[in-house]
């Protein structure tokens, strides 16, 4: 039988304009080209479980309307159950416009829409799912009571839960404790601890509550820091064109592995071969890799 994933999280519609520069405030820049594409953290690590080989089922808010119906249209695409994705009457699909210049610098401007009005209700309606699956993965671009809500649940019943604290926000005690698995990149480390050194941070989180706090380092990987001690995972080397999206693999595939029983010292490597792959294609949903891929990268190191 698959492995079982419930995500919660955010869907978006990136907007992304590619111009000579970044337009100052009240001036208008032409000569662009223009792209959309599907985005939201909840959404792409959705579609990398999908793609590790899971049965997951997505819990989130979008608007009625056209950019809602496309991304979900694209969530089947990847065989991800819809059925718990709201749509709200009120709110537009969230959407991040993005303005890239010739270097590659970028502007940002993000309306969550419907994704911040996900709530506890949501949640609940969902109760049955997150019970019974194998692992909740859950990031911090939609509301906190709805995650708060959906991690007690799952604590409750034994289902593995999973947070990647992305964006970074501080989070109470009682949502720590109810978390298996933390996974901050560097930067979100030390927002959360205001410790610099990852080890450091890992630890203080885990003072926290938190059973088992895996930093990703970028290239250089993974520090894990659990009950049993400290692992470094060396990142893997490839060429790195494009960074977007690799956290959203690299989560992706740490749940899938994790729920089929991998242990840490295998599910985290693994997780790293996602991470790294991401990052060898552009942008985000093409970028995350398929299960075959990340299998023969991650049986090219030596497992034991
Ligand atoms: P985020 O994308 O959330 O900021 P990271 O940049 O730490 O997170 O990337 C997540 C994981 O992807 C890392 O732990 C690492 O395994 C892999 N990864 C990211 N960048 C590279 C890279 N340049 N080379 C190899 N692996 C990478």
């Amino acid at each position: 039988m698959s492995a079982r994933i419930v995500v919660i999280g955010s869907v978006n519609t990136d907007l992304v304009i590619r111009g000579p520069r970044i337009p100052s405030p009240g001036e208008t820049v032409s000569g662009g080209s223009f792209l959309r594409a599907q985005g939201g953290k909840g959404a792409n690590q959705a579609v990398a479980a999908a793609r590790a080989g899971a049965d997951v089922i997505f819990v989130a808010r979008i608007g009625d309307d056209e950019l809602g119906e496309a991304a979900i249209a694209s969530l089947v695409d990847e065989c991800v159950d819809v059925v718990h994705i709201t749509r709200d009457r009120d709110q537009p699909t969230g959407v991040a416009l993005i303005m890239v210049d010739k270097a590659g610098e970028n502007a940002i401007s993000v309306a969550p829409g419907a994704n911040a009005r996900l709530s506890v209700d949501n949640v609940e309606a969902a109760r049955t799912a997150i019970e019974t699956a194998d692992v909740l993965l859950m990031q911090l671009e939609t509301p906190i009571p709805a995650v708060e809500r959906a991690a007690a649940i799952a604590s409750a019943a034994g289902t593995k839960v999973i947070l990647n604290p992305a964006p970074a926000r501080l989070l109470g005690v009682s949502l720590l404790s109810d978390v298996d698995v933390l996974t901050p990149n560097e930067g979100e480390s030390s927002f959360l601890t205001g410790e610099v050194e990852p080890g450091a941070a890992a630890a203080r989180l885990r003072d926290s509550g938190v059973k088992t706090v895996v930093v990703t380092l970028g290239p250089r990987g993974a520090l894990v820091h659990s009950g049993e001690g400290e692992l470094s995972v060396a990142g893997f080397p490839v060429t790195a064109t494009d960074s977007t999206a690799a956290g959203d693999a690299f989560n992706g595939f740490l749940a899938v592995s994790l729920a089929e029983g991998l242990d840490l010292t295998q599910a985290v490597p693994r997780a790293c071969a996602a991470g790294a792959l991401a990052t060898t294609v552009p942008g985000a949903r093409p970028s995350l890799p398929f299960r075959e891929s990340v299998d023969d990268l991650w049986g090219s190191i030596d497992r034991e």
